[in-house]
């Protein structure tokens, strides 16, 4: 299928799941998940009117972010090592993925200010990334007190059960912690399972292999 089609099908997935939900299309943002795209394709969804893409490597990003210059905007979706804060906070948008004080000590040594998400482990799942739910609260109000973030809101990849339908309580709770800590911008939802995040609140989907085709790893 051309890019062209992936995308409409993918706005009209929006546009249902924000009609089922009476929400408006205006309040989510796509983002493009281009890790292991090339430079051509992004450049193909730009001329298609996508505008924020997602990248988890600092490497891989350079280039891509180089080659599109002001025409796009990016939105660091990976683990994010201490020692790559400073340059991914100068190079990117946004970061959904703040999970401890030392990316923001590394962040705080750069000048421009960026927007972030703190990442939440609503599984509670051993071996994930992210803050356990009982601890929300205290962290953000350290990242609070960083002034080169900006705090937007929290982000979760959600436990790993394939069915959107089960993880709709999941979504739900981050909804609930979202508003607790003062979050505007709620980022879940990925390929399989963004219909129902919108549903239960998200305003940033990420999606990946539902527009570029399953990703050919190297
Ligand atoms: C790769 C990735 C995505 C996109 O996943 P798809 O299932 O391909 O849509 C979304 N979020 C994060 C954090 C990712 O690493």
């Amino acid at each position: 299928m051309e890019l062209k089609d992936t995308f409409n099908q993918i706005h009209d997935r929006i546009d249902a799941a924000c009609r089922a939900s009476g929400r408006s299309p205006n309040e989510i943002t796509l983002i493009a998940v281009t890790k292991t795209v090339n430079i051509e394709s992004i450049e193909e969804a730009v001329e298609l009117g996508q505008v924020v893409f997602g990248e988890s490597k600092l490497q891989e990003a350079i280039p891509k972010v180089e080659a599109l210059g002001t025409r796009a905007e990016w939105h660091f979706i990976g683990k994010l090592q201490s020692n790559k804060a400073r340059k991914v906070a100068e190079l990117f948008n946004a970061i959904h993925t703040i999970e401890n004080d030392r990316q923001l000590n590394e962040i705080a040594k750069q000048e421009k200010v960026v927007d972030v998400f703190v990442e939440v482990n609503i599984g509670e799942e051993p071996q994930k990334s992210g803050i356990l739910p009982s601890q929300v609260g205290e962290f953000v109000k350290v990242v609070l007190k960083c002034p080169q973030v900006n705090f937007r809101g929290l982000m979760t990849i959600g436990p790993n059960l394939q069915n959107g339908e089960v993880l709709r309580p999941y979504f739900r709770r981050m909804r609930k912690l979202n508003e607790e800590v003062g979050g505007n911008w709620l980022s879940m939802g990925m390929s399989g399972d963004f219909d129902v995040a919108i549903q239960e609140g998200a305003t940033h989907i990420r999606v990946g292999s539902a527009l570029f085709g399953a990703r050919q790893y190297n």
